[in-house]
């Protein structure tokens, strides 16, 4: 079955209504009709049903098309993409253990390792998301999980995954992977030699900017079950609802990524060479850094992308970002609506400095036309120059 039909189809049913859609049951309480059903209700923990919090139809039809398009046998639906990774990091390492992260990794998830991680004995290695094979020297005896994003969230560098993943195999190290940006459809984390999947769902799975949720895959069932029972100590359950529209976001998933991919490629052509912008970050366009790893290793891409630009005063950066007529500032990625979002890199490193002079600008591109797109950067870009248009005139 190919993705685009998987999206459509789940395997949730609910007699005797039977809707096209996934069921929505608003529940805490489940009731039992004998004394041993009720008894031995937590042996459904993994697969039945026993309390709202662990699993309901929603949830469960939920995770079994998110394992189906990530290729793996089983996941977890949590609360958010950062459950996610924590649930992940929680289950899988004990005081003494070692873990490593790429330098370009997704900010909280950094401050995660350093400010939360370290106080429960856990220590952190940042390695250069480029390193590859070279990963391999900075192993420890007890390192046990090695993470990877690919590409990284405002600088996109692609990561060699497989060579990674053969590192950490030969060390018995586990791979975690954050796969937001390509989703699903563009990047088969577990096929490239990730262990465990993360998505944070409420990007482009979500696709509407108006939920929150994340899934960890994976293809083992003891690792599975051991992710599973640490959502369970933590207490991490998810609204139906969310679910369902999560369920919902998937139905468009392909077509919203097909054509926010066609406008950024249009959006990014438009920018290069405009003497505002230094660089492009961009692994689908033919001359990123990344663009031969991800031709080799993906199967789509997403309408994110970032700009480096020319060093300018901060006050040019908000003319440039505060006056944009569609762009909207905020977080997040992967909706309807275009966004802007600025980055600070400086500091935000500790292995290979940020090299960029000017200010990084994640554009996320959404379902606008793209050529008005295109109008509400250039204008943006002359607030940003003031001196080059006037040269220019
Ligand atoms: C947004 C994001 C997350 C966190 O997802 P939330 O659902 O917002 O917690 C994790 N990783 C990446 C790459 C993201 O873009």
């Amino acid at each position: 079955m190919h993705d685009e039909t998987r999206l459509l189809h789940s395997d949730s049913d609910d007699e005797p209504f039977r809707a096209l859609t996934i069921p929505v049951h608003r529940a805490s309480t489940l009731v039992f009709p004998t004394v041993e059903d009720f008894l031995t209700r937590h042996s459904r923990f993994y697969d039945g049903y026993s309390y709202g919090l662990y699993g309901h139809p929603a949830s469960r039809a939920l995770a079994g098309q998110i394992a189906a398009l990530e290729e793996g046998s089983r996941a977890i639906i949590v609360p958010s993409g950062m459950a996610a990774i924590s649930v992940v990091n929680l289950a899988l390492l004990r005081p003494g253990d070692h873990v490593l992260l790429p330098d370009a990794v997704y900010a909280p998830a950094r401050s995660a390792a350093e400010g939360f991680l370290s106080a429960l004995g856990v220590t952190s290695t940042f390695y250069d998301p480029l390193a590859g094979a070279g990963i391999a020297k900075l192993f420890q005896p007890t390192t046990r999980l090695v993470w990877v994003e690919s590409p990284a969230s405002f600088t996109m560098e692609v990561q060699d995954v497989p060579a990674i993943a053969a590192a950490a195999h030969d060390r018995g190290a586990l791979v975690a992977a954050d796969c937001t940006w390509a989703s699903p459809l563009g990047f088969k984390a577990l096929r490239h030699g990730a262990d465990v999947a993360v998505q944070a769902l409420s990007k482009h799975v979500g696709g509407h900017s108006d939920l929150i949720l994340g899934s960890v895959t994976v293809g083992d069932e003891a690792l599975f079950r051991q992710i599973k029972d640490a959502s369970r100590y933590l207490g991490l359950g998810v609204s139906p609802d969310d679910c369902f529209l999560a369920q919902r976001g998937l139905g468009t998933l392909a077509t919203r990524l097909e054509r926010q991919t066609v406008s950024a490629m249009k959006v990014a052509g438009a920018l290069s060479g405009h003497p505002g912008v230094e660089r492009i970050l961009f692994p689908p366009l033919p001359g990123d850094r990344g663009h031969a790893l991800w031709c080799r290793d993906f199967t789509g891409a997403s309408g994110v992308f970032s700009v480096v630009l020319e060093p300018n005063r901060d006050a040019a950066l908000a003319a440039f970002l505060e006056q944009m007529s569609l762009f909207r500032i905020g977080a997040s990625w992967g909706g309807l609506h275009s966004l802007v979002a600025p980055a600070r890199l400086d500091g935000s490193r500790s292995v290979v400095p940020w090299q960029g002079a000017g200010p990084v600008v994640r554009f996320s591109i959404g379902l606008e036309h793209p050529d008005d797109l295109i109008g509400d950067i250039l204008e943006g870009l002359d607030r940003y120059r003031p001196l080059n248009r006037v040269a220019s005139a």
